[in-house]
């Protein structure tokens, strides 16, 4: 028993392996942005986006079509991507691909690209940008892509999107008027409410899992197991997050970083496994409470979503 005793203790001891070295300057800071620049233009195969879009993907279904994880075909898995992101999410498939997939997922938590900076508006005070501000995107993101895809003179991209984007706004509205039977403006605020509800926990979700935890420099960032050991949080399971963002987002965040390809069953399937691995391990495997995330998101705000990230160093097991 003493054995057993120590044992945790000690994992308990080397279970935190990072340590924050300092805080990034703007100097550093700008020099990484630049130096960056061809990781970023590579990563996203020639398209000059940028990296500091919001990404609104309204729902689980989304998420999972925009990581080709909804189905095997390929020809299938693009028409869900732009049927659910565009038509129905009147978001851009180009800018999600482009920030999600091909910078956030392999660069988690390294500054100056997948560091979650897109969520952040440190001109906003806490309750503001926690509660009211969400309430905007579903009017802003579509004139956001709109913008985007201009500046990076993506013609082709912008056409099929303003014209999906239109359509599904269209249909959205024919059909709480003629099957619901509201008046056009009823029906403009019932669209608006629907989409705009969805829009506070997304941003919550997508802040809680990332930020707070370690941040590093892209010379000093671990390998990616360590990376998303580290860097990546689970929220504990609740029946609407589950049913309006899916597992993937919520409760196994974790598999989802170091599987992304994985549908949302398969990441709960593997969780137990992951786990085990992880803490067997000695690694960190982090969960906590939307309640618990919340609280701190608004105590420390200044901290966490004003302030620049601390850079850590990942020291390895002891
Ligand atoms: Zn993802």
């Amino acid at each position: 028993m003493p054995s057993i005793f120590f044992k945790k203790e000690v994992q308990k001891e080397v279970a935190i392996r990072v340590r924050k070295i300092r805080t990034p300057s703007a100097a550093y800071k700008s020099s990484l942005r630049k130096k960056n620049v061809t990781a970023e233009r590579k990563s996203s195969e020639g398209t000059d986006l940028g990296n500091s879009n919001p990404l609104l993907l309204h729902d689980y279904v989304s998420h999972q079509a925009v990581h080709s994880a909804l189905c095997a075909s390929k020809v299938m898995g693009k028409f869900w991507s732009h049927f659910f992101l565009e038509i129905c999410g009147s978001f851009s498939v180009d800018l999600a691909s482009n920030v999600h997939v091909k910078i956030h997922h392999p660069y988690t938590n390294i500054i100056g690209l997948g560091d979650s900076r897109e969520w952040r508006a440190p001109f906003l005070p806490a309750l503001t940008y926690m509660f009211l501000a969400p309430l905007l995107f579903p009017i802003v993101s579509p004139l956001f892509v709109i913008a985007e895809l201009t500046k990076a003179n993506k013609w082709k991209e912008l056409l099929r999107c303003t014209l999906f984007i239109t359509a599904g706004i269209f249909v959205n509205i024919t059909l709480l008027m003629k099957v619901s039977g509201l008046k056009l403006m009823t029906s403009l605020l019932t669209m608006w409410s629907a989409r705009a509800v969805l829009s506070v926990p997304y941003i919550h979700v997508n802040i809680f899992q990332h930020i707070g935890l370690p941040m590093y420099s892209k010379e000093t960032a671990p390998k990616r197991l360590y990376l998303m050991s580290t860097g990546v949080l689970n929220l504990s399971r609740n029946p609407l997050l589950d049913w309006t963002f899916g597992h993937g987002i919520v409760n196994c965040h974790v598999e989802h970083h170091l599987f992304p390809e994985l549908s949302d069953n398969m990441c709960l399937k593997i969780k137990p496994i992951v786990s085990k691995y992880l803490t067997g391990n000695s690694l960190p495997y982090n969960e906590d409470t939307y309640m618990n995330r919340l609280c701190m998101f608004v105590n420390k705000y200044e901290e966490l979503m004003v302030k620049l990230p601390p850079i850590s160093e990942f020291i390895g097991i002891q």
